[in-house]
């Protein structure tokens, strides 16, 4: 068994409180951390890591990922080897890894493949926590078919990498979809409420499911003890999710003071994207989005900010999402100074983690720096609550990456004995 491991000289972000706390240090042994102390030496035995002031944040989270949306297409997505996928999604994953995400929660596409491949060390990468196959009805936001194709990429024999949708109509049919992705290893259900912009034909202020059928999901859900995350923009589409037991509403980009107010009386978890809709706006055209595409964009993108302005005086709890494709990755970071204008530093930096881990159902195991939680550690070269851009460059300012006790990164020199 390898001596404990001391992180010492730290100034350590509480993430319950959004406080710093300097002269901290963090013994992890194993996996986990066993102990947090002030002014103290670190104990006999321990190998030493001098952090000298830097900031130590618990390792961050991403409430919404596509690990396998490796291109920008959803339709020539499905048309990919699914192993050529999982190549590129090695690097995807490698690339949050790097930029001091040591959780992310996929919203779509990725199986317990890729979650086994991470566990058992053949990808370097975030723990994953996957939904497996959105589940989406006829020509809603999951299913990807052009208009007029006729396969139906929804059934069960196709492939599930890439971001195939699981395509079911009606209450025994999504029950039973429900049931699939979680008996292939689903640790949460993603469910289409609402319409989107990348899906070719359907309304961005069209709603999805019935009352019925959504209500029947999150049964499933809830049987299986765990939830339903919901893509979902306009006020009519989340307070529907919200009122059949949806507990994470994804985007959410229209929302007003009124559902709000619901969300937050429903304890409900709003994880807006912005980073997604501003690398779109920015590539779409070389991206050959349509124009009708992009003007579905802008009007999201425009009001994503209010959005968080909204949430956040209703007390809505806030979590932290990305939803980016392909090489637009690289802008996963972005998501922290987006969103200053609407929210301090500091509660940034608790939606992803505390308010993200709290929201997977990993409370005081993830998403903070306490005895008993996974060494999941992130060291930054200066203080990230004056200036979030620290965290972007990928992970140029981060010295130091720790998963699960497992030093993934270490620029600090070697560890003394
Ligand atoms: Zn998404």
């Amino acid at each position: 068994m390898t001596s404990p491991i001391a992180l010492h000289n730290a100034t350590l972000f509480d993430s319950a409180t959004g406080e710093l706390r300097p002269h901290a240090t963090v013994t992890v042994e194993g996996e986990r951390i066993v102990d947090v102390a002030y002014d103290a030496a670190p104990g006999p035995g321990a190998r030493a890591i001098d952090l000298a002031g830097r900031t130590l944040l618990p390792g961050l989270i991403d409430g919404h990922v596509h690990v396998t949306a490796t291109i920008p297409d959803f339709f020539r997505l499905t048309l990919l080897p699914q192993t050529l996928i999982a190549a590129q999604a090695k690097d995807i994953l490698a690339g949050m890894l790097m930029r001091g995400f040591t959780t992310v929660r996929d919203a779509g596409g990725a199986d317990t493949g890729l979650v086994q491949a991470v566990e058992r060390g053949h990808f370097i990468g975030p723990r994953l926590f996957i939904a497996g196959r959105a589940i989406t009805q006829t020509g809603g936001h999951g299913d990807s078919r052009p208009a007029f194709f006729q396969g139906n990429s929804g059934c069960i024999c196709c492939g599930a990498a890439g971001m195939l949708g699981s395509i079911a109509d009606g209450v025994g049919p999504v029950r039973r979809a429900a049931r699939e992705e979680l008996r292939n290893g689903a640790h949460h259900i993603k469910v289409m409420a609402g319409g989107g912009i990348a899906s070719p034909s359907d309304p961005l202020d069209g709603t999805q499911y019935s009352e019925e059928e959504m209500t029947a999901i999150v049964q499933e859900a809830r049987a299986a003890r765990t939830y339903v995350m919901a893509h979902a923009y306009t006020p009519e589409a989340i307070s529907r999710a919200i009122n059949c037991g949806v507990r994470s509403i994804e985007h959410g980009n229209l929302l007003d003071a009124e559902t709000a107010a619901l969300m937050a009386q429903k304890g409900a978890f709003l994880v807006p994207t912005l980073s997604t809709y501003d690398a779109l706006y920015r590539n779409g055209e070389r991206l050959g989005w349509s124009s009708q595409m992009m003007a579905k964009l802008e009007l999201v993108r425009s009001q994503g900010v209010d959005a968080i302005r909204f949430a956040r005086a209703a007390n809505v709890k806030i979590g932290y999402g990305t939803d980016l494709l392909g090489e637009m990755h690289a802008d996963q970071s972005l998501e922290f100074t987006l969103r200053a204008p609407a929210m301090p530093a500091s509660e940034i930096l608790r939606s992803a983690t505390f308010v993200n881990a709290e929201m997977m159902g990993q409370a005081g195991k993830l998403g903070v720096i306490a005895p008993g939680a996974y060494a999941d550690l992130v060291v930054v070269d200066g203080n990230p609550l004056q200036d979030l851009t620290l965290l972007q460059e990928q992970g140029r300012h981060l010295p130091l990456i720790m998963k699960a006790g497992k030093l993934c990164k270490n620029e600090l020199g070697a560890i003394a004995a």
